[in-house]
């Protein structure tokens, strides 16, 4: 309606007049009239209603019987000085209800004048204090509350997080703070376009919502990132907060269905804790946890990082560790790795050694799973990168031809960007070259996210640096990845080595990867050698190099300069004096029988070498190029066919006999069928027919294998 039509709809005074008072009177907010001596006169509906008072009780009372005593006595004061002054004026008064309920209200109170200018009447205008109430919740949750997910913001986030830090000081309990960053949401949003990209992250927020407990609180905070609180954590914050954070990366990765389209998504969590008596602020615990957030980012994301002060705080013997390494009470030991044709030494190892003030030395087993998750295993391993390439150049300064250094990598340090360049720094500051720095990864860590290892194992190449594939065999590689990677070698595990002359399967495995690897031109050392047996095998396996204590332990600094002094070696030379004699073999568990058939082939010129045992059996076989094996059947441990079984997988260039009183004929035949066994001969024998057996054995022996290079 125009102004106009209004005048006209209210020609009449009583017509005007009337339609005033019923707006007054159903005016929402209340409406106060009082007279000069402020008795009053008029109150509306809405004033009973939000009093509380009748009308009746109203009448004749001054407006104080409204005041609760809590509005600012300063307010009043400006109140009688602007009605003194003849002005209106306009504020919050703090008033009461008959009931005593508190409430706020807004007034405009002013005097209405007559033609002279003389104050006849005082109003007051209030505000309806529900629709206020309503109004400031409205504000409230625009300031508190997310509007696209509906989840708390990043202020909300941080008040409540202070009042949980409070909460977590009386009851001495720790805090879990997660930031959760989805990882490369540009490309959702051009993929699915702006709106559809608002739902991923409505969605996203419902997952994680879905993971935490009741407790817990979820906020958003930046465009596509959440943060969560995990509170009252009993001495677990970080345990609980990396379990957490686990399944929320599982979560993320479930794909997101948005319109006709589906994403796939994955998130890097940042993980920071509030300890007791860790003195941060729950601004910086939350940027702890960021920070966090971007080392798993720069590990290519869908990975959880925890932020190294948590970490400490939550853990003295890390704290202890971590004073450590700052003191400088970390060394390194050399272990010599050597060739198995010559004998030389062609490497070392680097291993960090922990040099406790106290206690003795203390080795990574125990304290690396400590740093492992933590940037502190980068920082670490940046400090084995320049130690060792400052070693190596002492050693040539100290006039020592140059020797390679290995050194190994945790996964975290692998997956640092710029790997390349820091390694190529390490090497420049020390004038080394590339070639004699290798680096180890472990199979592990090199068969995760297989597209980004092989990126930076080809950089390393590029470099120069040589590459090794540490513990191989305790992972999953598929034999096929061997031959995309760049690697020149491969250590074999020492639990392949560790039985490696008595257990036919893993004896296969050994030889298989070597066998692989050389045909990919790739050389193979052994790991843990600790026997004379072991390497002997792994000669005659054609092993190219082994690492062990056979041939020396990991040692301090000094120690291997002595050794590369005086030019230390494995001698081959004096264990096989004989090697141009036939070797035969004998096992049994009866020492009388194995004396008598020794006296027997005394004189056949033989090297004769006895066992009492297969195990013995297995020894002798490492160590010594036997030919002809004859063997007992009823042996304690493992029975003859049995035992020849397993010499046939490990040592196939053999010619096995079994020589028994006790003749199970299924037996028999199925070791016969399978060429376990060559011939069966029985007890008790005749010495003559034996001796001919056994001449007969080695000429088959000959006739197969003599022309090829002795093994
Ligand atoms: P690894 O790289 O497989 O190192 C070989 C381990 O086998 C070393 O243990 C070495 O002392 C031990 N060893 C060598 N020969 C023999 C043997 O004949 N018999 C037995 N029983 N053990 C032998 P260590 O020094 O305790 O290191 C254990 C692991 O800790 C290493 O395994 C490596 O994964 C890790 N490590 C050591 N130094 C570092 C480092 O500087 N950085 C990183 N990231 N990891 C390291
Ligand atoms: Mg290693
Ligand atoms: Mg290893």
């Amino acid at each position: 309606m125009s102004d106009k039509s209004v005048e006209e709809g209210m020609t009449d005074d009583g017509t005007l007049a009337a339609t005033f008072r019923r707006v007054v009177d159903k005016f929402s907010g209340g409406i106060v009239i009082t007279d000069v001596s402020k008795s009053i006169l008029y109150v509306n509906d809405a004033t009973t209603k939000i009093t509380g008072y009748s009308r009746e009780e109203l009448l004749g009372k001054t407006p104080a019987i409204f005041q609760s005593g809590q509005t600012h006595p300063d307010v009043h004061a400006e109140l009688r000085e602007a009605i003194s002054k003849g002005e209106a004026w306009s504020g919050e008064v703090i008033n009461a209800r008959k009931d005593g309920v508190i409430y706020r209200e807004s007034k405009l109170i002013a005097a209405i004048r007559d033609d002279s200018g003389k104050v006849q009447y005082y109003y007051a205008i209030g505000e309806n204090p529900a629709r206020r109430e309503q109004h400031e919740q409205e504000i409230a949750h625009l300031l508190n509350f997310d509007l696209l997910t509906g989840l708390p913001n990043r202020d909300s986030f941080l008040e409540s997080l202070a009042i949980s830090m409070e909460a977590a000081n009386q009851r001495r309990h720790e805090l879990g703070i997660l930031h959760v960053d989805l990882d490369e949401f540009s490309k959702v949003v051009t993929l699915l376009g702006s709106e559809n990209a608002d739902c991923v992250l409505v969605e996203a927020g419902k997952r994680i919502k879905e993971k935490l407990r009741s407790v817990d609180l979820i906020a958003r905070v930046g465009r596509d990132d959440f943060a969560i609180l995990l509170p009252g954590l009993e001495r677990n914050a970080i345990e609980f907060s990396k379990e957490m954070a686990e399944k929320i990366l599982e979560t993320m990765q479930v794909p997101f269905e948005c319109g006709e389209k589906n994403a796939s998504l994955t998130a890097s969590v940042g993980i920071a804790c509030y300890i007791l008596g860790s003195n941060n602020s729950g601004y910086d615990l939350l940027r702890n946890a960021i920070s966090a957030t971007m080392l798993a980012k720069l590990e290519g994301g869908n990975t959880h990082y925890i932020h190294e002060a948590s970490s400490l705080a939550g853990n003295s013997e890390l704290r202890e560790l971590w004073q450590a390494i700052e003191r400088g009470e970390m060394c390194l030991h050399y272990q010599p790795q050597v060739n198995l044709s010559s004998g030389e030494i062609i490497g070392l190892e680097a291993l960090i050694r922990w040099v406790h003030p106290i206690r003795e030395l203390v080795y990574p087993g125990t304290f690396i799973p400590l740093i492992e998750n933590s940037h502190h295993i980068v920082i670490m391993g940046e400090w084995v990168l320049n130690e060792a390439c400052r070693q190596m150049r002492a050693w040539l300064d100290a006039g020592l031809p140059p020797v390679k250094v290995a050194i190994n990598f945790a996964a975290r340090h692998f997956r640092m960007p710029k790997l390349a360049s820091t390694i190529a720094e390490a090497l420049q500051a020390q004038k080394l070259e590339p070639q004699f720095l290798e680096i180890e990864i472990t199979e592990n860590v090199m068969m995760q996210r297989i597209p980004e290892s092989l990126e930076t194992l080809m950089q390393l190449k590029q470099l120069g640096v040589r590459i090794s594939l540490d513990d191989f065999g305790t992972g999953f590689s598929s034999m096929s990845y061997l031959s995309r990677f760049p690697i020149d070698v491969v250590k074999i595990d020492q639990s392949f080595v560790r039985d490696i002359t008595t257990n036919p399967v893993n004896a296969a495995i050994a030889q298989a990867t070597i066998a692989m690897s050389h045909k990919l031109g790739v050389t193979v050392l052994a790991e843990g050698v600790e026997t004379e047996e072991q390497m002997q095998y792994l000669r005659r396996n054609d092993c190219d190099e082994m690492q062990g204590y056979f041939f020396s332990r990991p040692c301090e600094v000094e120690e291997i300069t002595r050794m590369l002094e005086k030019g230390a070696q494995m001698d081959f030379r004096d264990r096989f004096t004989d090697e141009k004699r036939d070797y035969v073999l004998l096992v049994d568990d009866e020492t009388s029988i194995l004396s008598s058939l020794r006296r027997i082939l005394r004189r056949e010129g033989y090297n004769i070498l006895t066992a009492e045992s297969a195990m013995e059996g297995f020894d002798l076989l490492a160590k010594f190029p036997v030919q002809v094996i004859v063997s007992d059947q009823r042996m304690p441990e493992m029975n003859g066919i049995e035992f020849l079984s397993k010499v046939k997988s490990m040592h196939p260039k053999t010619v096995r006999m079994v020589l028994s009183g006790y003749s199970d004929i299924s037996a028999v035949t199925d070791a016969i069928n399978k060429g376990a066994v060559y011939r069966f001969l029985n007890k008790p024998w005749n010495d003559e027919l034996l001796k001919g057996e056994i001449r007969g054995a080695l000429r088959y022996w000959r006739e197969l294998y003599a022309k090829e290079p002795e093994v």
